[in-house]
């Protein structure tokens, strides 16, 4: 027998910390162990099974693509990644779009935008980029200097350099900065997730958004986690009131293979040119066609249903037994327990559900297509194992 767990420990580089338990198939929001264990997924593998597992349409066009014409290289013009680069820009209103394969690709692009920028119209000591303490922009050495959090920068250094750290909310932390610096960009992830699934202050963007504007600062806005739906709208900052110079995703868009995108505004749109910046596989078609199918069912219905089953979670969980807050924006949701986050994770695993952790809290990213009776059933559970009922 071929055991999974040994040849794991035996043959993979130990970067991962896995709940004991191997997932053998999926369907929907629900997915099966190699011992026949049924689980509810409310964690949608971190964002990236937007539409759950195995979605028809979305492996439909995946399966056609990949019969057709697989991989090409950006040598040639193909249409799946033009069509997908139009419909980002039709319905973001952000104007170009760069392809590359993961998260940290798409902001590395995008702090190479802003550098590039900042040098050609202020002068070449104009790289700084402030993000926020408790952020999380990917592993990197660029973006894990970009990350506002020292515990991942340790056994790393040296990181790249210029990368300064404001608080959240707080305005007067980057008002500071930027005084004393010289500042290419502000980056900030509207709704944090890996540093607990915390929502900025709406005025604070807003008010952040105008300063950056007439200081002629580009604000990049991280929606890796945020975007696709995820928040009730197809990108957070459309409900923020707020228009980004750059705007990065990845995780949902591919709705569970690997793409990463740096949407580019007005300001920055033609910084980029020939030579400048690439990726092999940046742009697959077969990714791009899986992705258009994602985007093309993240429409208004699906939206509504985010907003409203997110409602749902909040006023179930909001002052339930043995949960002290909840925090988040959409489908996006952090509880924080009277039990540790690891404790209540575990049990829930052994009832039937899966979660996510995010910092002290336990973090939930279910599909966004899920039907409510999973919702409320694993929900159910949830209330359950926090009350200590189970
Ligand atoms: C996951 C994540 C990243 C990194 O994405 P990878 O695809 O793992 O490189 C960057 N930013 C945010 C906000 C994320 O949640």
């Amino acid at each position: 027998m071929f055991d999974v767990v040994q040849k794991d420990s035996e043959f993979l580089a130990q970067t991962y910390r896995r709940f004991p338990l191997q997932l053998v198939k999926g369907k929907g929001a629900l997915c099966w162990d190699n011992k026949g264990n049924e689980y509810i997924d409310l964690g949608s593998g971190i964002a990236v099974n937007t539409l759950g597992f195995c979605d028809e349409i979305w492996k439909n066009a995946v399966i056609e693509q990949l019969g057709t014409l697989q991989h090409t290289s950006n040598l040639y013009y193909t249409e799946p990644s033009t069509r997908l680069a139009e419909q980002l820009c039709l319905r973001s209103g952000l104007k170009r779009v760069f392809f590359g394969n993961s998260g940290a690709e798409a902001n590395e692009c995008a702090i190479k935008v802003a550098r590039d920028y900042s040098q050609k119209n202020k002068g070449e000591d104009y790289y700084n980029i402030i993000t926020l303490h408790q952020s999380f922009h990917g592993r990197t050495l660029t973006t894990l200097a970009a990350t506002g959090q020292e515990v991942f920068h340790k056994r790393f250094l040296p990181l790249t350099e210029g990368f300064l750290y404001a608080d959240a909310n707080d305005l007067d932390s980057v008002r500071k900065l930027v005084k004393n610096n010289k500042i290419a960009a502000v980056m900030i992830e509207l709704v944090q997730g890996e540093g607990g699934v915390n929502a900025l202050d709406k005025t604070f963007v807003q008010q952040l958004a105008a300063y950056l504007n007439e200081n002629d600062i580009l604000l990049i806005v991280d929606e890796v986690q945020s975007g696709n739906g995820r928040t009730g709208t197809l990108y957070a900052y459309l409900q923020y009131g707020v228009l980004p110079d750059i705007v990065t995703t990845a995780k949902g868009l591919g709705g569970g293979l690997p793409i990463g995108a740096c949407m580019l505004g007005e300001k920055v749109k033609d910084i980029l040119d020939a030579g400048s910046h690439g990726s092999t596989f940046g742009a697959n078609p077969v990714i791009c066609a899986g992705a258009l199918a994602v985007l093309s069912q993240i429409n208004d219905d699906l939206l509504k249903d985010v907003c409203k089953k997110s409602e749902f979670l909040f006023k179930t969980f909001q002052g339930a037994k043995g949960i002290k807050s909840v925090s988040g924006l959409g489908l996006m949701i952090g509880l924080e327990t009277e039990a540790p986050a690891g404790k209540i994770i575990d049990e829930c695993r052994k009832q039937g559900v899966l979660l996510l952790s995010a910092k002290e809290k336990v973090r939930l990213l279910p599909p966004l297509n899920i039907e409510m009776g999973q919702l409320k059933k694993a929900a159910d559970v949830i209330l359950k194992v926090c009350s200590k009922e189970i």
